[in-house]
């Protein structure tokens, strides 16, 4: 179903990619999963492997191709994110990663911001650069500045905003306009906006990257990723994807469409909670900074309120100076409610020592920050829980 103008996303969430005449009446197109494909004759062969090699999505030939269940999330992924084709991958790091052999080849340059998610970097440093592409990192705060390091090799920009371990907010209209003006194609990594918060592709982003793993799947359960593209950058991404042999399972993906049925709500729920611990955590005694582009103090707000809808329940704090590395562990140590686990999205709250390679810039300093992230349990549970963890350090 498509969306109706008139309607809310909201309602938009409840019906996309639905089409019981194809998922037998079930309301769910249930997941769709297999590797041969029987045709009638030769002829039907030859015009369905013809139809595949252009693009049309309809054409099934093999197992690899998107099945009836991919089909309908790639769908509702295209119609929230105003993209020409979406496909997905088996990790949220798949599809920060293969697109990229898209757009580079030998003798190109690329910039990738300095706040990219670890693996991601690590890819770039560790592939990319291997096959003779020239890796820059750039300060993510930048804006229209990055112009001056555009070389006339340059093909890829890669964007996050904001970082999910240090959180700023990148000027992306501002770095997406240059790009263009040079014919330089944008990647970001949208995670943290989900596919409701914010829209690059509407910002002049080629390339939208979702880590589903995190909220759209939203239950700790799945590793999957979206990409979903404009229309000048499509064929492209379909073709090494396809070349590479990469797509998620059908199970994934129809996880991926349920978990955006009730994508809204979760995410209303878990600001509610940050926001609540949030305001809690600001007056404590022990915390020197919150970095959530949400507040009206965090560096990125301005940017923030000029881009976003809302943020999510995903945050860092440091600790006052002099607080002891021991003193830190003490307090991960002693949390109940929150978990102490990598990932985020979830319905369960979660909390880590922050991490992450610099080569630009330095940031706040990592050794006395923390992650925290905010799930679906009572706020005044969760408030208690850092406040006994807090009593521990002493
Ligand atoms: C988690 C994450 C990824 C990778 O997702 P995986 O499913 O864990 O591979 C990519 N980007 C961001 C911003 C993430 O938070």
């Amino acid at each position: 179903m498509t969306p109706n103008r008139q309607h809310k996303e909201n309602t938009d969430l409840i019906r996309l990619g639905r089409n019981i005449k194809k998922s037998f009446g079930y309301v769910n197109i249930p997941p769709a999963e297999g590797s041969t494909v029987l045709f009638d004759n030769i002829e039907e062969m030859n015009e369905t492997a013809k139809r595949r090699l252009e693009g049309d999505f309809f054409a099934f030939s093999y197992g690899t191709d998107a099945g009836p269940t991919h089909l309908a999330f790639f769908e509702a992924m295209n119609k929230l994110e105003g993209g020409a084709g979406t496909w997905a991958y088996g990790t949220g790091l798949a599809g920060c990663v293969i697109p990229v052999f898209a757009f580079t080849k030998s003798g190109d340059h690329v910039l990738v911001t300095d706040s990219v998610y670890g693996p991601t970097r690590e890819f770039f440093e560790e592939i990319v650069a291997k096959y003779g592409v020239v890796v820059e990192f750039y300060d993510p705060l930048i804006g229209e500045s990055i112009e001056e390091l555009i070389r006339p090799n340059t093909t890829l920009i890669f964007l996050e905003s904001p970082g999910t371990h240090t959180f700023e907010m990148q000027d992306v209209p501002a770095i997406a306009k240059v790009a263009r003006s040079h014919g330089v194609v944008t990647m970001i990594d949208n995670t943290y906006a989900t596919p409701l918060n914010f829209k690059p592709l509407e910002h002049g982003i080629d390339v939208v990257i979702h880590a589903a793993t995190k909220y759209i799947c939203g239950h700790a359960d799945v590793l999957m990723s979206t990409v979903t593209c404009n229309e000048k950058t499509w064929p492209a991404v379909y073709a090494v994807s396809r070349i590479l042999g990469q797509r998620a399972s059908a199970r994934d993906v129809y996880l991926g469409l349920r978990g955006l049925r009730t994508l809204k709500l979760r995410l209303d729920a878990v600001v509610k909670n940050t926001t609540t611990v949030v305001n809690w955590l600001e007056k404590r005694p022990e915390v020197d900074k919150i970095l959530w582009p949400a507040h009206p103090n965090d560096p990125g707000y301005a940017l923030f309120k000029r881009d976003f809808k809302g943020p999510s329940g995903l945050f860092g704090f440091t600790f006052k100076e002099g607080t002891t590395s021991d003193q830190i562990d003490r307090f991960v140590n002693a949390l109940k409610i929150f978990g102490l686990g990598y990932s985020w999205g979830g319905f369960e709250s979660l909390l880590i020592r922050s991490y992450g390679k610099r080569t630009v810039k330095q940031t706040p300093d990592m050794s006395r920050m923390v992650r925290v992230y905010v799930g679906l349990e009572d706020s005044d549970d969760l408030i208690a829980d850092l406040e006994q963890a807090f009593a521990a350090m002493k």
